[in-house]
This record gives C-alpha cells, sequence and structure tokens, in this order.
C-alpha cells in the first residue's frame, strides 16, 4: 500500500528542501510551482544542466544535481508521519465509534438484561506544520520554475541554469526602491534621513556586489581547482580583496578571470570612486578625507560628499554587467582558460 500525503506549504506556496551536499552553505532552500506550459527557448539552451521537471532536483547554492527524494527535508517526513498517525487515529475512532452504534441498535429492545456500548473518541486537532518563505523569492528566466532561497544562489533548481544575475537584478531594483523613497523623503524636507536612506542603497549595492563576486569566486575554484581550495580561497588570499578593483582582479587573475574586461577604462572608475565614497560613507559619516579628495576631483577634504540616486543606479548597473559576464563562467561545460 502506498500513502501520499501533502508536504507543508509555505504561505506562497512552496515546499522544504534541503540540500544532500554537505558542502552546500547554506543547505534550506524552497522550490515552488512552474507554469504548465513552459518551453526553454533555444538560445537558452546551453545554460540548462537538466531538462526541467520532476526527476531531479538541483542544490541553488552549489549546483549538485540529484534525485528529487535525495532533497526531501527531515521536517517534512516528521509532518507526514504526525499527519498519518492523525488519520490513522481517527481512522480507529471512527470504526469504533461506528462499531458501538451498531452493538447498540442490535440489542434487542424489551429485554431482560441490555447493554449498551460507549464510546468517547478522543479528538485531536490536525497537527499543524508551519513552513515559512525564504528571503528572496525567485522565478528562473530560463523555466519559469518559482523558488526560495536566502540570501545568494548561483542556479535554479529545477533546470540548473546560472542564475546569480538574475539574484543580481533583485537587488537593484530593491537598491532602486530605496532610491524612489529617499528622493520622496528629500522632497518632504526630511533631509537627513534621505541622506541616510541613500546611504544605505548605496552600501547595499556594494555588498551585493561583493558577496556575488566571493561566491562564483568560491564556487569557480570549489569545481575547478578543489586541490587548492584552502589556498585560493582561504582569508589571505580573499580577505575583503573584492572590495577593490585592482585586488579583486588579482584574485580572479589566478583562476584566469577578468571579471572587469567587459567596462571600458571610464566605467571602472566609476566603480571606483564609488567603493572610496562607500569607505568615506561608513567610516567617516559622510565627510570627505584626504585620500576621498585626491580621488575624486569635485570634493574637498571636509566636506560632506554628495549622493545622487543617478550616480547609485549607475553603479549598481555597471556592477550588474560584472556580475551578467561572471556568470558566463557558471554555464555547463565553460571551463577556465589557466594557463
Ligand atoms: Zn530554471
Amino acid at each position: 500500500m502506498q500513502l501520499s500525503l501533502p508536504v507543508p506549504k509555505s504561505p506562497s506556496g512552496k515546499i522544504y528542501q534541503y540540500s544532500p551536499n554537505p558542502n552546500a552553505t547554506p543547505r534550506l532552500f524552497l522550490i515552488g510551482e512552474a507554469p504548465e506550459d513552459r518551453s526553454i527557448v533555444e538560445e537558452h539552451r546551453p545554460r540548462i544542466r537538466r531538462e526541467p521537471g520532476p526527476g531531479q532536483t538541483v542544490c541553488p547554492y552549489s549546483g549538485h544535481v540529484a534525485e528529487d527524494e535525495a532533497f526531501t527535508h527531515a521536517d517534512d517526513i516528521e509532518a507526514v508521519k504526525k499527519h498519518a498517525l492523525w488519520m490513522a487515529e481517527n481512522d480507529v475512532n471512527s470504526f469504533l465509534g461506528d462499531w458501538a452504534k451498531n452493538f447498540n441498535r442490535k440489542q434487542p429492545r424489551g429485554s431482560f438484561i441490555t447493554m449498551k456500548m460507549e464510546h468517547k473518541p478522543r479528538r485531536r486537532p490536525k497537527p499543524l506544520a508551519i513552513r515559512e518563505d525564504l528571503l528572496r523569492s525567485l522565478g528562473c528566466n530560463v523555466c519559469a520554475r518559482a523558488y526560495g532561497v536566502y540570501a545568494l544562489a548561483l542556479f535554479c533548481s529545477d533546470c540548473g541554469s546560472p542564475n546569480v544575475a538574475l539574484h543580481f537584478r533583485r537587488e537593484i531594483e530593491l537598491v532602486q526602491e530605496q532610491i524612489a523613497l529617499a528622493d520622496e523623503l528629500d522632497t518632504q524636507g526630511r533631509g537627513e534621513i534621505a541622506y541616510r536612506i541613500m546611504g544605505n542603497a548605496h552600501e547595499d549595492v556594494l555588498t551585493a556586489f561583493e558577496a556575488t563576486l566571493k561566491t562564483v569566486h568560491a564556487h569557480l575554484v570549489r569545481t575547478h581547482l578543489p586541490e587548492q581550495l584552502e589556498k585560493l580561497t582561504g582569508k589571505k588570499a580573499v580577505g575583503n580583496a573584492f572590495q577593490n578593483v585592482e585586488r579583486g582582479r588579482e584574485v580572479f587573475a589566478k583562476i584566469g578571470l577578468d571579471p572587469f574586461d567587459r567596462l571600458d577604462a571610464v566605467e571602472i572608475d566609476h566603480i571606483r570612486l564609488n567603493i572610496q565614497k562607500r569607505h568615506v560613507l561608513g567610516h567617516n559619516l559622510g565627510i570627505a578625507d584626504e585620500h576621498y579628495a585626491r580621488f575624486a576631483e569635485d570634493h574637498e577634504p571636509g566636506e560632506t560628499i554628495t549622493l545622487i540616486g543617478e550616480d547609485i543606479r549607475r553603479f549598481a548597473e555597471l556592477c550588474f554587467r560584472v556580475v551578467e559576464h561572471l556568470e558566463d563562467s557558471l554555464i555547463p561545460g565553460v571551463g577556465l582558460s589557466l594557463s
């Protein structure tokens, strides 16, 4: 006999999954629905790792592919067991109830001795399993599968195509919302809070950019040069190198990649300037110091640096182009050009 019971779902209709790959950090993610009539466009074909649909699942954090069953979350097994037990108890209860009724009905009327059977069912509430949605809910731009992850994931959990640019695009959308909010507050005469929100939006671009470079770099080393993992991704080798264009380039050069090679000198300078700006905003309350003033000719030391929404948007767009280029190195079968 095979019982099939529904697995608990999150408010947005997704189910828990747990990556069987112990190297994946984190391991929890959520998988949702996909439209029934989906198809992969021809130009996306080289990006997928598997034909989307049931059978196998892809770990969004590590790209590990395994049978669907390998991703079942232990909490769901527990929830299904509890649910099955509850259903069995209910069945036994209603069987005993029916049996008692039947027994009572069959008692002869007007007899010297009558017997009555009483059955008091113990009603237990249906077990409740709560599943929450994770912070990032996305839909793959290749196969349209909905899924949810903590922070950054590299691959779609269904077709396995690289989704890191999709994630970064989402970050930019949030940054744009923050800029719009800051502009709105500024027009209401609330300049101080507007400046702070603008500063956070600016910082979020750099944080997302740094985290993305770091995650992609670590993944590439792990998959292409596993024996050099410690040497190339350790604290000493990476540290905060991705907060700096030159040092970031050096780290990537060791695996034969230049993430910035699709940008021209002016565009790279814009990224450089904004990284400096971040430093001033984060550590000097937005007051330009000597170092920054040397970098950006429009500010004297001691001046509060300006933050314009348009500049932040441009900074985010340039970072996006770097990420988009880097994403190509995650396409199945693409190797590193190591000399
Ligand atoms: Zn997909």
